[in-house]
Protein backbone atom coordinates (compact mmCIF):
# COMPACT_ATOMS: atom_id res chain seq x y z
CA UNK A 1 0.00 0.00 0.00
CA UNK A 2 1.30 3.39 -1.00
CA UNK A 3 0.48 5.79 1.63
CA UNK A 4 1.13 9.46 2.52
CA UNK A 5 0.91 10.50 6.19
CA UNK A 6 -1.52 13.36 6.89
CA UNK A 7 -3.07 14.09 11.11
CA UNK A 8 -6.42 13.59 10.98
CA UNK A 9 -8.73 15.84 13.45
CA UNK A 10 -11.15 14.15 15.92
CA UNK A 11 -13.05 17.04 16.47
CA UNK A 12 -16.22 16.25 14.78
CA UNK A 13 -18.02 12.93 15.36
CA UNK A 14 -15.96 10.08 17.09
CA UNK A 15 -13.97 7.27 15.39
CA UNK A 16 -15.63 3.99 15.11
CA UNK A 17 -13.79 0.75 16.54
CA UNK A 18 -16.19 -2.72 15.86
CA UNK A 19 -15.68 -5.39 17.63
CA UNK A 20 -15.40 -6.14 21.77
CA UNK A 21 -12.39 -8.22 22.11
CA UNK A 22 -8.67 -7.79 23.08
CA UNK A 23 -7.53 -6.33 19.70
CA UNK A 24 -10.56 -3.66 20.00
CA UNK A 25 -9.73 -2.92 23.35
CA UNK A 26 -5.72 -2.08 21.94
CA UNK A 27 -6.91 0.16 19.26
CA UNK A 28 -9.41 1.78 21.29
CA UNK A 29 -6.40 2.90 23.95
CA UNK A 30 -4.37 4.28 20.93
CA UNK A 31 -7.38 6.08 19.61
CA UNK A 32 -8.08 7.89 23.26
CA UNK A 33 -4.47 9.30 23.02
CA UNK A 34 -6.17 12.16 21.12
CA UNK A 35 -9.92 11.27 20.57
CA UNK A 36 -12.37 12.58 23.08
CA UNK A 37 -14.12 9.41 23.34
CA UNK A 38 -14.59 6.49 20.49
CA UNK A 39 -17.92 4.56 19.35
CA UNK A 40 -17.38 1.08 19.90
CA UNK A 41 -19.76 -1.32 17.57
CA UNK A 42 -20.38 -5.08 19.40
CA UNK A 43 -23.00 -6.82 20.91
CA UNK A 44 -20.55 -8.17 23.35
CA UNK A 45 -17.59 -5.94 25.26
CA UNK A 46 -14.80 -7.36 27.34
CA UNK A 47 -14.57 -5.80 31.13
CA UNK A 48 -11.79 -3.25 30.28
CA UNK A 49 -14.46 -1.88 27.40
CA UNK A 50 -17.26 -1.68 29.79
CA UNK A 51 -14.64 -0.01 32.24
CA UNK A 52 -13.84 2.54 29.71
CA UNK A 53 -17.63 3.32 29.02
CA UNK A 54 -18.35 3.46 32.11
CA UNK A 55 -15.17 6.64 32.43
CA UNK A 56 -16.86 8.30 29.58
CA UNK A 57 -14.34 7.63 27.10
CA UNK A 58 -16.54 5.12 24.96
CA UNK A 59 -20.04 5.05 23.81
CA UNK A 60 -21.30 1.41 23.21
CA UNK A 61 -23.66 0.91 20.04
CA UNK A 62 -25.08 -2.32 18.89
CA UNK A 63 -22.47 -4.78 16.83
CA UNK A 64 -23.06 -5.03 12.97
CA UNK A 65 -22.96 -1.14 11.87
CA UNK A 66 -24.40 -0.14 8.88
CA UNK A 67 -24.15 2.79 6.20
CA UNK A 68 -25.69 5.20 8.65
CA UNK A 69 -23.24 3.97 11.86
CA UNK A 70 -20.23 4.86 9.51
CA UNK A 71 -21.27 7.76 7.58
CA UNK A 72 -19.36 11.10 8.64
CA UNK A 73 -17.03 9.04 10.94
CA UNK A 74 -13.37 10.39 10.82
CA UNK A 75 -11.96 6.55 10.69
CA UNK A 76 -13.14 3.42 10.92
CA UNK A 77 -10.77 0.31 12.73
CA UNK A 78 -12.79 -2.95 11.63
CA UNK A 79 -11.09 -5.13 14.83
CA UNK A 80 -13.69 -7.66 15.40
CA UNK A 81 -11.57 -10.42 14.32
CA UNK A 82 -14.11 -12.33 12.35
CA UNK A 83 -12.97 -11.81 8.49
CA UNK A 84 -16.58 -11.96 7.16
CA UNK A 85 -17.68 -9.21 9.42
CA UNK A 86 -14.46 -7.05 9.07
CA UNK A 87 -14.53 -7.42 5.44
CA UNK A 88 -18.20 -5.79 5.65
CA UNK A 89 -17.03 -2.92 7.25
CA UNK A 90 -14.12 -2.32 4.80
CA UNK A 91 -16.18 -3.01 1.96
CA UNK A 92 -19.21 -0.18 3.38
CA UNK A 93 -16.46 2.59 4.39
CA UNK A 94 -15.10 2.35 1.21
CA UNK A 95 -18.01 2.90 -0.39
CA UNK A 96 -18.46 5.60 2.18
CA UNK A 97 -15.17 7.30 1.66
CA UNK A 98 -14.47 7.09 5.32
CA UNK A 99 -11.43 5.90 5.78
CA UNK A 100 -11.04 2.11 7.44
CA UNK A 101 -8.53 0.11 8.63
CA UNK A 102 -8.31 -3.58 9.46
CA UNK A 103 -5.45 -4.94 11.43
CA UNK A 104 -2.97 -7.23 9.58
CA UNK A 105 -5.19 -6.98 6.61
CA UNK A 106 -4.06 -4.53 4.12
CA UNK A 107 -6.01 -5.46 1.41
CA UNK A 108 -8.91 -4.30 3.21
CA UNK A 109 -7.22 -0.81 4.17
CA UNK A 110 -7.27 2.47 3.04
CA UNK A 111 -4.95 3.54 5.82
CA UNK A 112 -1.96 2.21 7.46
CA UNK A 113 -1.71 3.45 11.36
CA UNK A 114 1.88 4.51 12.16
CA UNK A 115 4.46 3.92 14.94
CA UNK A 116 3.96 6.78 17.18
CA UNK A 117 6.07 8.98 19.13
CA UNK A 118 4.14 10.70 21.17
CA UNK A 119 4.83 14.02 22.82
CA UNK A 120 1.39 15.29 23.64
CA UNK A 121 1.06 18.57 21.43
CA UNK A 122 3.70 16.88 19.21
CA UNK A 123 3.02 13.83 17.32
CA UNK A 124 5.81 11.77 14.96
CA UNK A 125 4.34 9.21 13.04
CA UNK A 126 6.27 6.73 11.54
CA UNK A 127 5.34 4.45 8.13
CA UNK A 128 7.38 2.02 6.25
CA UNK A 129 4.19 1.69 3.52
CA UNK A 130 3.81 -1.75 5.59
CA UNK A 131 7.08 -2.91 4.50
CA UNK A 132 9.03 -3.54 7.67
CA UNK A 133 7.20 -2.92 10.64
CA UNK A 134 10.36 -3.58 13.00
CA UNK A 135 12.00 -1.35 11.18
CA UNK A 136 9.15 1.48 12.04
CA UNK A 137 9.38 0.42 15.50
CA UNK A 138 13.24 0.67 15.67
CA UNK A 139 13.33 4.52 14.56
CA UNK A 140 10.39 4.98 17.02
CA UNK A 141 12.83 3.43 20.05
CA UNK A 142 15.65 6.00 18.73
CA UNK A 143 13.22 8.89 18.19
CA UNK A 144 11.84 8.17 21.86
CA UNK A 145 15.34 9.16 23.21
CA UNK A 146 16.42 11.62 20.68
CA UNK A 147 13.05 13.75 21.27
CA UNK A 148 13.13 15.75 25.09
CA UNK A 149 10.10 14.27 26.89
CA UNK A 150 8.94 18.31 27.87
CA UNK A 151 8.40 18.94 23.67
CA UNK A 152 4.45 18.85 24.40
CA UNK A 153 5.29 21.87 26.99
CA UNK A 154 7.47 23.55 24.34
CA UNK A 155 4.61 23.20 21.64
CA UNK A 156 2.06 24.40 24.16
CA UNK A 157 4.46 27.72 24.86
CA UNK A 158 4.73 28.21 21.08
CA UNK A 159 0.49 27.95 21.26
CA UNK A 160 0.55 30.31 23.93
CA UNK A 161 2.43 33.04 22.34
CA UNK A 162 1.25 32.63 18.69
CA UNK A 163 -1.51 35.05 18.63
CA UNK A 164 0.62 38.38 20.44
CA UNK A 165 3.52 37.22 18.27
CA UNK A 166 1.55 37.40 14.89
CA UNK A 167 0.39 41.00 16.63
CA UNK A 168 3.71 42.39 16.76
CA UNK A 169 5.44 40.69 13.97
CA UNK A 170 4.91 40.90 10.12
CA UNK A 171 4.39 37.38 8.93
CA UNK A 172 7.08 35.60 6.46
CA UNK A 173 11.12 36.15 7.10
CA UNK A 174 10.89 37.94 10.10
CA UNK A 175 7.93 36.00 11.94
CA UNK A 176 9.49 32.26 11.11
CA UNK A 177 13.38 33.97 12.38
CA UNK A 178 11.79 34.79 15.13
CA UNK A 179 10.71 31.38 16.32
CA UNK A 180 13.74 29.53 15.19
CA UNK A 181 15.54 32.29 17.72
CA UNK A 182 13.13 31.35 20.19
CA UNK A 183 13.50 27.15 19.31
CA UNK A 184 16.94 27.69 19.31
CA UNK A 185 17.88 29.95 22.03
CA UNK A 186 17.88 30.30 26.07
CA UNK A 187 13.47 30.53 26.06
CA UNK A 188 13.66 26.65 24.81
CA UNK A 189 15.80 25.82 27.01
CA UNK A 190 14.19 27.16 29.94
CA UNK A 191 10.85 25.32 28.90
CA UNK A 192 12.36 22.27 28.34
CA UNK A 193 14.35 22.31 31.82
CA UNK A 194 10.70 23.24 33.38
CA UNK A 195 11.51 26.89 34.44
CA UNK A 196 8.25 28.01 32.69
CA UNK A 197 8.42 31.50 33.94
CA UNK A 198 11.40 32.12 32.92
CA UNK A 199 10.92 31.18 29.48
CA UNK A 200 7.83 33.22 29.43
CA UNK A 201 9.63 35.95 30.26
CA UNK A 202 12.27 35.74 27.43
CA UNK A 203 9.83 35.24 24.80
CA UNK A 204 8.32 38.57 25.60
CA UNK A 205 11.10 40.08 26.09
CA UNK A 206 12.31 38.70 22.95
CA UNK A 207 8.88 40.12 20.94
CA UNK A 208 10.02 43.74 22.47
CA UNK A 209 12.98 43.41 20.75
CA UNK A 210 12.06 42.18 17.54
CA UNK A 211 9.51 44.56 17.04
CA UNK A 212 11.69 47.26 17.71
CA UNK A 213 14.10 46.27 15.01
CA UNK A 214 13.93 47.46 11.75
CA UNK A 215 13.50 45.05 9.05
CA UNK A 216 16.24 42.40 8.69
CA UNK A 217 18.54 43.16 5.26
CA UNK A 218 18.78 40.11 3.26
CA UNK A 219 21.70 38.05 2.61
CA UNK A 220 23.22 35.88 -0.08
CA UNK A 221 24.68 31.94 0.68
CA UNK A 222 26.43 30.95 -2.29
CA UNK A 223 26.73 27.18 -1.44
CA UNK A 224 28.71 23.97 -2.79
CA UNK A 225 26.27 21.78 -3.11
CA UNK A 226 29.12 18.77 -3.79
CA UNK A 227 29.39 16.47 -6.93
CA UNK A 228 25.59 15.23 -6.69
CA UNK A 229 25.71 12.43 -3.69
CA UNK A 230 23.73 14.66 -0.52
CA UNK A 231 25.86 12.51 1.93
CA UNK A 232 28.48 14.78 0.65
CA UNK A 233 26.93 18.11 1.28
CA UNK A 234 28.25 20.18 4.17
CA UNK A 235 26.27 20.72 7.23
CA UNK A 236 26.73 24.37 6.66
CA UNK A 237 25.23 23.56 3.16
CA UNK A 238 22.24 21.93 4.91
CA UNK A 239 21.66 24.92 7.29
CA UNK A 240 21.79 27.34 4.51
CA UNK A 241 19.17 25.44 2.88
CA UNK A 242 17.12 24.86 5.86
CA UNK A 243 17.49 28.84 6.53
CA UNK A 244 16.51 29.71 2.79
CA UNK A 245 13.54 31.86 1.60
CA UNK A 246 14.22 31.42 -2.22
CA UNK A 247 16.66 28.84 -3.33
CA UNK A 248 18.48 29.24 -7.21
CA UNK A 249 19.79 26.36 -7.93
CA UNK A 250 22.04 24.69 -10.78
CA UNK A 251 20.64 22.26 -13.27
CA UNK A 252 24.05 20.08 -11.79
CA UNK A 253 22.64 20.21 -8.40
CA UNK A 254 21.87 16.39 -7.47
CA UNK A 255 18.13 15.47 -6.63
CA UNK A 256 18.41 14.25 -3.07
CA UNK A 257 20.26 17.57 -2.10
CA UNK A 258 17.00 20.06 -2.35
CA UNK A 259 14.95 17.25 -0.25
CA UNK A 260 17.12 19.29 2.32
CA UNK A 261 15.74 22.66 1.92
CA UNK A 262 13.14 24.24 4.00
CA UNK A 263 9.86 22.86 2.59
CA UNK A 264 8.14 26.59 2.12
CA UNK A 265 11.53 27.91 0.24
CA UNK A 266 10.64 28.80 -3.12
CA UNK A 267 12.71 26.91 -5.83
CA UNK A 268 14.10 28.41 -8.49
CA UNK A 269 16.03 26.59 -11.38
CA UNK A 270 18.36 29.01 -13.08
CA UNK A 271 21.94 26.95 -14.62
CA UNK A 272 20.97 25.00 -17.86
CA UNK A 273 22.76 22.43 -20.19
CA UNK A 274 26.10 24.08 -21.45
CA UNK A 275 25.52 26.62 -24.28
CA UNK A 276 21.22 26.39 -24.01
CA UNK A 277 21.50 28.98 -20.77
CA UNK A 278 17.70 30.09 -20.57
CA UNK A 279 19.00 32.86 -18.17
CA UNK A 280 21.72 35.02 -18.39
CA UNK A 281 24.50 35.56 -15.64
CA UNK A 282 23.69 38.87 -15.42
CA UNK A 283 20.44 38.01 -14.66
CA UNK A 284 21.08 35.76 -12.35
CA UNK A 285 22.79 38.70 -10.47
CA UNK A 286 20.22 40.63 -10.77
CA UNK A 287 17.77 38.24 -9.31
CA UNK A 288 20.17 37.43 -6.58
CA UNK A 289 21.03 41.34 -5.39
CA UNK A 290 16.75 41.85 -5.90
CA UNK A 291 15.71 39.12 -3.58
CA UNK A 292 18.56 40.26 -0.71
CA UNK A 293 17.72 43.57 -0.89
CA UNK A 294 14.18 42.94 -0.25
CA UNK A 295 14.84 41.17 2.37
CA UNK A 296 15.05 37.43 2.12
CA UNK A 297 17.74 34.71 2.62
CA UNK A 298 19.13 33.83 -0.26
CA UNK A 299 20.88 30.45 -1.25
CA UNK A 300 22.65 30.55 -4.46
CA UNK A 301 23.17 26.42 -4.99
CA UNK A 302 25.96 25.44 -7.52
CA UNK A 303 27.24 21.65 -8.18
CA UNK A 304 30.86 20.71 -6.40
CA UNK A 305 32.52 24.49 -5.24
CA UNK A 306 30.82 27.47 -6.15
CA UNK A 307 34.64 28.66 -6.68
CA UNK A 308 35.68 26.50 -9.35
CA UNK A 309 34.68 27.12 -12.64
CA UNK A 310 31.20 28.34 -10.89
CA UNK A 311 31.22 31.47 -11.59
CA UNK A 312 30.66 32.06 -8.12
CA UNK A 313 33.40 34.97 -8.68
CA UNK A 314 30.76 36.85 -10.85
CA UNK A 315 28.14 36.57 -8.34
CA UNK A 316 30.40 37.36 -5.71
CA UNK A 317 31.49 40.81 -7.77
CA UNK A 318 27.27 41.71 -8.46
CA UNK A 319 26.51 41.01 -4.61
CA UNK A 320 29.55 43.12 -2.84
CA UNK A 321 28.85 45.93 -5.26
CA UNK A 322 25.08 46.18 -4.37
CA UNK A 323 26.16 46.09 -0.49
CA UNK A 324 24.69 42.88 -0.04
CA UNK A 325 26.24 40.59 2.80
CA UNK A 326 27.59 37.32 0.98
CA UNK A 327 28.61 34.08 2.73
CA UNK A 328 30.33 31.41 0.97
CA UNK A 329 29.88 27.74 1.71
CA UNK A 330 32.30 25.53 -0.35
CA UNK A 331 31.39 22.64 -2.01
CA UNK A 332 33.13 19.07 -2.91
CA UNK A 333 34.16 19.46 -6.28
CA UNK A 334 33.31 17.32 -9.07
CA UNK A 335 37.74 16.53 -9.47
CA UNK A 336 38.14 15.75 -6.28
CA UNK A 337 34.87 13.73 -5.43
CA UNK A 338 36.15 11.45 -8.17
CA UNK A 339 39.23 11.02 -6.92
CA UNK A 340 37.79 9.47 -3.98
CA UNK A 341 35.29 7.45 -5.51
CA UNK A 342 38.38 5.62 -7.72
CA UNK A 343 40.33 5.87 -4.54
CA UNK A 344 42.60 7.53 -6.35
CA UNK A 345 45.36 9.94 -4.95
CA UNK A 346 45.53 13.19 -7.10
CA UNK A 347 49.15 13.99 -5.41
CA UNK A 348 51.47 11.33 -4.54
CA UNK A 349 54.77 12.00 -3.29
CA UNK A 350 56.53 9.87 -5.92
CA UNK A 351 54.19 10.69 -9.03
CA UNK A 352 52.28 14.08 -8.93
CA UNK A 353 53.26 17.18 -6.97
CA UNK A 354 51.11 19.40 -8.19
CA UNK A 355 46.93 19.99 -9.61
CA UNK A 356 45.94 22.09 -11.57
CA UNK A 357 42.01 22.51 -12.21
CA UNK A 358 41.46 23.52 -16.53
CA UNK A 359 38.43 24.08 -17.99
CA UNK A 360 37.53 22.74 -21.48
CA UNK A 361 35.98 25.60 -22.63
CA UNK A 362 36.75 28.89 -23.00
CA UNK A 363 33.85 31.56 -21.63
CA UNK A 364 31.58 31.99 -24.88
CA UNK A 365 31.47 28.34 -25.30
CA UNK A 366 34.60 28.32 -27.66
CA UNK A 367 37.35 25.46 -27.66
CA UNK A 368 40.34 26.03 -25.36
CA UNK A 369 43.70 27.79 -26.32
CA UNK A 370 45.34 26.98 -22.85
CA UNK A 371 47.17 30.02 -24.25
CA UNK A 372 47.43 31.24 -20.89
CA UNK A 373 49.32 28.07 -19.49
CA UNK A 374 52.33 26.49 -19.64
CA UNK A 375 51.60 23.45 -21.17
CA UNK A 376 55.40 22.54 -21.89
CA UNK A 377 56.45 23.27 -17.95
CA UNK A 378 53.64 21.05 -17.20
CA UNK A 379 54.96 18.45 -19.31
CA UNK A 380 57.89 18.29 -18.06
CA UNK A 381 56.39 18.10 -13.79
CA UNK A 382 55.03 15.30 -11.80
CA UNK A 383 51.68 17.22 -11.87
CA UNK A 384 48.12 16.09 -12.38
CA UNK A 385 45.34 17.90 -14.67
CA UNK A 386 41.80 17.67 -13.79
CA UNK A 387 39.81 18.79 -17.03
CA UNK A 388 36.36 20.26 -16.02
CA UNK A 389 33.82 20.43 -19.08
CA UNK A 390 36.04 19.09 -21.19
CA UNK A 391 33.64 15.78 -23.02
CA UNK A 392 32.84 17.55 -26.36
CA UNK A 393 36.59 19.03 -26.73
CA UNK A 394 37.95 15.69 -24.97
CA UNK A 395 39.87 14.61 -28.16
CA UNK A 396 41.64 18.38 -28.98
CA UNK A 397 42.72 18.75 -25.17
CA UNK A 398 44.56 15.37 -25.64
CA UNK A 399 46.58 16.69 -29.13
CA UNK A 400 47.41 20.00 -27.54
CA UNK A 401 48.98 18.29 -24.66
CA UNK A 402 50.91 15.64 -26.59
CA UNK A 403 52.14 18.80 -29.04
CA UNK A 404 53.15 20.25 -25.79
CA UNK A 405 55.48 17.31 -24.94
CA UNK A 406 53.40 15.04 -23.04
CA UNK A 407 54.16 11.33 -22.69
CA UNK A 408 51.59 9.92 -25.07
CA UNK A 409 51.07 7.01 -23.23
CA UNK A 410 50.13 9.31 -20.42
CA UNK A 411 47.27 7.63 -18.31
CA UNK A 412 43.71 9.65 -18.77
CA UNK A 413 40.81 8.80 -16.30
CA UNK A 414 37.50 9.88 -17.73
CA UNK A 415 34.93 9.66 -14.81
CA UNK A 416 31.50 10.65 -15.66
CA UNK A 417 28.59 11.65 -13.26
CA UNK A 418 31.13 10.82 -10.28
CA UNK A 419 29.46 10.28 -6.65
CA UNK A 420 26.12 9.68 -8.81
CA UNK A 421 24.33 5.95 -8.53
CA UNK A 422 25.20 6.23 -12.73
CA UNK A 423 28.91 6.90 -12.09
CA UNK A 424 31.19 5.66 -14.92
CA UNK A 425 34.78 5.37 -15.95
CA UNK A 426 37.25 5.34 -18.67
CA UNK A 427 40.46 4.69 -18.91
CA UNK A 428 42.84 5.85 -22.04
CA UNK A 429 46.14 7.72 -23.04
CA UNK A 430 46.20 10.84 -24.01
CA UNK A 431 47.17 9.16 -27.33
CA UNK A 432 44.31 6.55 -27.66
CA UNK A 433 41.82 9.85 -26.45
CA UNK A 434 43.10 12.35 -29.20
CA UNK A 435 43.14 9.56 -31.67
CA UNK A 436 39.56 8.15 -30.96
CA UNK A 437 37.51 10.81 -28.33
CA UNK A 438 34.24 9.61 -29.41
CA UNK A 439 34.79 6.29 -28.01
CA UNK A 440 34.37 7.40 -24.79
CA UNK A 441 30.87 7.71 -25.45
CA UNK A 442 31.17 9.94 -22.28
CA UNK A 443 28.07 12.37 -21.49
CA UNK A 444 27.79 15.80 -19.14
CA UNK A 445 28.95 16.24 -16.80
CA UNK A 446 32.54 14.64 -16.48
CA UNK A 447 35.59 15.52 -15.66
CA UNK A 448 39.12 14.43 -17.05
CA UNK A 449 41.90 13.45 -14.80
CA UNK A 450 45.34 13.71 -16.87
CA UNK A 451 48.71 12.16 -15.04
CA UNK A 452 50.25 9.24 -13.50
CA UNK A 453 47.96 9.17 -10.76
CA UNK A 454 45.11 7.61 -13.46
CA UNK A 455 47.19 5.10 -13.55
CA UNK A 456 47.12 4.07 -9.91
CA UNK A 457 45.06 0.80 -8.87
CA UNK A 458 41.53 2.00 -9.16
CA UNK A 459 38.63 0.95 -7.04
CA UNK A 460 35.83 -0.45 -8.63
CA UNK A 461 34.98 -1.17 -12.50
CA UNK A 462 37.28 1.16 -14.68
CA UNK A 463 36.44 0.61 -18.85
CA UNK A 464 39.06 0.88 -20.97
CA UNK A 465 38.44 2.42 -24.03
CA UNK A 466 40.26 -0.02 -26.18
CA UNK A 467 37.67 -2.98 -24.74
CA UNK A 468 34.83 -0.52 -25.32
CA UNK A 469 36.25 -0.37 -29.00
CA UNK A 470 36.14 -4.39 -29.22
CA UNK A 471 32.32 -4.23 -27.81
CA UNK A 472 30.80 -1.49 -30.13
CA UNK A 473 32.71 -2.29 -32.82
CA UNK A 474 32.16 -5.80 -32.74
N1 LIG B 1 31.56 24.08 -9.56
C1 LIG B 1 31.59 22.74 -10.11
C2 LIG B 1 32.00 22.74 -11.55
C3 LIG B 1 31.06 23.47 -12.46
S1 LIG B 1 31.54 23.41 -14.13
C4 LIG B 1 32.48 21.86 -9.26
O1 LIG B 1 33.20 22.37 -8.41
O2 LIG B 1 32.44 20.65 -9.44
C5 LIG B 1 30.67 22.01 -14.72
C6 LIG B 1 31.62 20.85 -14.88
O3 LIG B 1 31.85 20.26 -13.63
C7 LIG B 1 31.07 19.74 -15.74
O4 LIG B 1 31.23 20.00 -17.11
C8 LIG B 1 31.97 18.60 -15.29
O5 LIG B 1 33.23 18.70 -15.87
C9 LIG B 1 32.12 18.89 -13.81
N2 LIG B 1 31.18 18.14 -12.97
C10 LIG B 1 30.23 18.62 -12.18
N3 LIG B 1 29.61 17.62 -11.52
C11 LIG B 1 30.19 16.48 -11.90
C12 LIG B 1 30.04 15.10 -11.58
N4 LIG B 1 29.11 14.71 -10.70
N5 LIG B 1 30.83 14.21 -12.18
C13 LIG B 1 31.77 14.58 -13.05
N6 LIG B 1 31.97 15.86 -13.40
C14 LIG B 1 31.21 16.80 -12.84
Amino acid sequence: MRTFPILVSFDGKPPLVTGGGELALIKTRLLLKRAPSVDIAADEVSPEIKTLAAQGLVSLVPGRPGIDQLRGRPLVIAATEDDEEDSRVSAIARALGVPVNVPDRPELCTFALPAIVDRGEVTVAIGTSGASPVLAQRLRAWLEQELHPRLDALAKLAAEFRNPVAERLPSGPPRRKFWEAVFEGAAAEAMLEGDEDKARALIGEAIEEAAEKPAPRGRVLLVGAGPGDPELLTMKAIRALKAADVIFYDRLVGEGVLDHARREAEMIEVGKAKGAHSISQDEINALLVERALSGQTVVRLKGGDPFIFGRGGEELDALRDAGVAVEIVPGVTAGIAAAASLQIPLTHRDVSHTVTFLSGHEAGGAEPSFEHLDLAALAGGKNTLLVYMGVSTAGLIAKKLIDAGFRPDLPVLAVENASRDDERRVLATIAELAAHPERLGLNSPAVLIFGEVAGLPASGIVEDILALEEVRYA
